[in-house]
C-alpha cells in the first residue's frame, strides 16, 4: 500500500500515519521529523533547512525531493509506505510521480480555528522528545516532562505567529494538490476535527471502504 496523507500543520497526520504504519506494517516517512533530524545532527541538509523549519516556510523543493527520492527508491520495491508532509508543492508532486505510484491520498481536514488551538498547546520534551498538549494531554507537573523530569518547550513554527504564517503557506502550495489526486479518483476525505480516537475510527473507516472499491 503506498499512501500519502495530506492535511494542514497540526491536523493530527502524524499521529494517523503512525497508527497506519503500526497497523499495517509500512514504514511511516514523515518529511517533518526527517528535516528535524538532519537538523539536530547538523549534516548540510539540516544546516541549510533549518531557518525555514524555524520560519515556518517550505524548504525549497530541489532539498526535500532529493531527499524523499533517496529514501521512496529505497522503501519502493518493498512493501509500500505512508508518506506524511511530502508532496506539499505540485513541483514535488510532479517528482513524486516521476518516482513512485501512489495508490491512496488520505485528506484529513481539520477547521483554522482547530489547527491554531492544537499548535499554541503543544509542548515537547527537550531531552526524550515526548509531545503533550497543555489542554487535551498536560504533564502531571506544569511543563516538566512525566518521563525524564525535564523542561518542555513549545517547538518554534507550534508559535501562533508562525501557525497562522504556516496556514497561508498550507493554502497557497498544498492545497492545490487536494484537487489533483480528487481527479485523479485516489483522494479520501477525513473529518480530522475530532479527538484523535475518532480520526483513528475516520481514516481506518476511510481505508477499508477506498479498498472495497478497488474489488
Ligand atoms: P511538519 O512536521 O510536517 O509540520 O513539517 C515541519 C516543517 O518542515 C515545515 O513547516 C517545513 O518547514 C518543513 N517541511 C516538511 N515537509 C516539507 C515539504 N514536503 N516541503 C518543504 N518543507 C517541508
Amino acid at each position: 500500500m503506498r499512501l500519502v496523507i495530506l492535511g494542514p500543520p497540526s491536523s493530527g497526520k502524524g499521529t494517523q500515519a503512525s497508527m497506519i504504519s503500526d497497523r499495517f506494517g509500512i514504514p511511516h516517512l514523515s518529511t517533518g521529523d526527517i528535516l528535524r533530524e538532519e537538523v539536530s545532527l547538523r549534516t548540510d541538509l539540516g544546516v541549510r533547512a533549518e531557518v525555514f523549519l524555524k520560519e515556518g516556510e517550505l524548504v525549497p523543493d530541489d532539498l526535500v525531493v532529493q531527499m524523499m527520492k533517496n529514501r521512496l527508491l529505497r522503501r519502493n520495491r518493498v512493501e509500500g509506505f505512508v508518506l506524511d508532509g511530502f508532496p506539499r508543492t505540485i513541483h514535488q508532486l510532479k517528482a513524486l510521480d516521476k518516482i513512485t505510484t501512489i495508490d491512496k491520498v488520505l485528506f484529513v481536514e481539520v477547521k483554522d480555528e482547530e489547527v491554531i488551538a492544537r499548535a499554541v498547546g503543544r509542548r515537547i520534551c527537550q531531552k526524550c522528545g515526548r509531545i503533550y498538549h497543555m489542554r487535551f494531554d498536560p504533564p502531571e507537573v506544569d511543563e516538566i516532562c512525566d518521563v525524564c523530569g525535564s523542561r518542555l518547550i513549545q517547538r518554534d513554527d507550534d508559535k501562533e505567529a508562525t501557525i497562522k504564517r504556516r496556514l497561508r503557506i498550507y493554502r497557497r502550495q498544498t492545497v492545490p494538490l487536494i484537487k489533483v489526486y480528487e481527479k485523479r479518483g485516489i483522494l479520501v476525505v477525513v473529518d480530522g476535527n475530532g479527538t484523535i480516537k475518532e480520526t483513528k475510527r475516520n481514516v481506518l473507516r476511510a481505508l477499508a471502504w477506498s479498498e472495497g472499491q478497488d474489488r
